[in-house]
């Protein structure tokens, strides 16, 4: 085993602090990471909060990781010393079921292993994230990362990127088309960069007067102040696709009936386990509207969108932190006051 350091929180809501571990001996197929920056995603905090149960301490937090290689296994055949590279959410699945064969590793059927607090597959311990010097993992979950792009802002791509790219291309935005966007936090400015380099006519629908003028620099059309009753009404029937990324429960039959008829919204925020959304059957049997929801994305889409975002010069806008600040990105993210993405700078560890 190797040694590693990072930061952990010890209990749920706890703050986190300086954790020695050990990360496993590399395999013949693994690639050992050392990382150079890695991104802070809402997620994190509901996990730390366990939010969504399940949660096992110490937590290493972190899945929007970048790197260097600085090591291979035997048998890996993609990935040399000095390669820049990126984990995200996963870091291994059972390969063999339908949706891993398809690449849809995040829906795997027997559980898709993720990057932090999930059982590791193989030596049975819990998975440890990117809040740490380094990280070993099987190279069929490791991503090639182009020399284009800022390194320490494309962090927040392997999350809050391919989490709204995927979204985007499933859902088939094509250009000229109205995309909303729900929450202008981490994921929302991805979605809203995204959806303006497909060609969409962009949305966004905040609850933050002060971040008006900010999202039209990020590419937005027009701006929604979703708390104001009187002015989401007036632009119902207006939209083909909303990116829903708020964190917390809402009221899904305002923002529904945005939708233009066929059209479909995508919950991607994910609020605490309890939550429960209640819908009107009005809302969609008048419009032939959908509700959705979509799970990050698979290892080749990930390739595909940081391929993506490498030809249309695309990278997320962060605030690079040293690690010693994580407790107080976390409050200051749970409070919307971020543009748009921590990111941890692992040389200050
Ligand atoms: P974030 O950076 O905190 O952004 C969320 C934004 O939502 C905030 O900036 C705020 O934007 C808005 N918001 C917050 N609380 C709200 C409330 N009570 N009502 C209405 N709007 C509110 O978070 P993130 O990292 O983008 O993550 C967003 C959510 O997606 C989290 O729940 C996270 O766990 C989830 N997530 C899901 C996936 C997936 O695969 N499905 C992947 C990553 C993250 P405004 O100031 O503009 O209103
Ligand atoms: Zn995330």
């Amino acid at each position: 085993m190797k040694e590693a350091k990072g930061y952990a929180a010890r209990e749920a809501g706890g703050n986190l602090s300086e954790f020695k571990f050990e990360r496993r001996d590399l395999r013949p197929e693994d690639v050992d990471i050392e990382i150079k920056y890695c991104g802070i995603c809402h997620s994190d905090i509901h996990q730390v909060n366990n939010d969504w149960g399940g949660a096992t301490f110490p937590m290493v937090p972190g899945h929007e990781i970048v790197g260097i290689v600085k090591e291979v296994g035997e048998k890996v055949t993609m990935f040399k010393p000095g390669d820049r590279v990126g984990v995200g959410c996963m870091v291994d699945s059972c390969g063999r079921c339908e949706p891993c064969r398809r690449g849809l590793q995040q829906y795997c059927e027997n559980g898709a292993t993720f990057t932090y607090n999930s059982k590791d597959r193989v030596y049975g311990g819990v998975t440890y994230g990117g809040y740490s010097n380094n990280i070993v993992v099987t190279e069929k979950f490791v991503l090639k990362i182009s020399n284009k792009l800022d390194f320490a802002a494309t962090a927040p791509l392997l999350c809050a990127g391919i989490t709204t790219y995927s979204p985007l291309k499933h859902w088939n935005v094509k250009p000229g088309q109205t995309v909303g966007v729900a929450g202008l936090g981490g994921l929302g400015h991805m979605a809203v960069k995204l959806a303006k380099s497909m060609g969409a006519n962009v949305v966004v629908l905040t609850t933050s007067e002060k971040k008006g003028e900010e999202a039209l620099r990020l590419g937005a059309n027009r701006v929604i102040i979703s708390r104001n009753t009187e002015e989401m009404k007036k632009n119902k029937i207006s939209m083909d696709l909303i990116i829903d990324t708020i964190p917390a429960p809402h009221d899904m039959n305002l923002y529904l009936s945005l939708l233009k008829i066929n059209g479909n919204m995508i919950l991607v925020g994910l609020p605490e386990k309890e939550s429960q959304y209640s819908v009107s059957a009005g809302t969609f049997v008048n419009g032939r509207r959908s509700l959705a929801g979509s799970n990050i994305g698979g290892i080749e889409e990930t390739q595909e969108m940081l391929d993506y975002c490498a030809k249309h010069n695309i990278v997320s806008d962060i605030e690079l932190i040293p690690m010693s600040r994580v407790n107080e990105a976390y409050v200051r993210t749970i409070n919307s006051d971020v543009k748009y993405r921590f990111v941890l700078d692992m040389s200050t560890l």
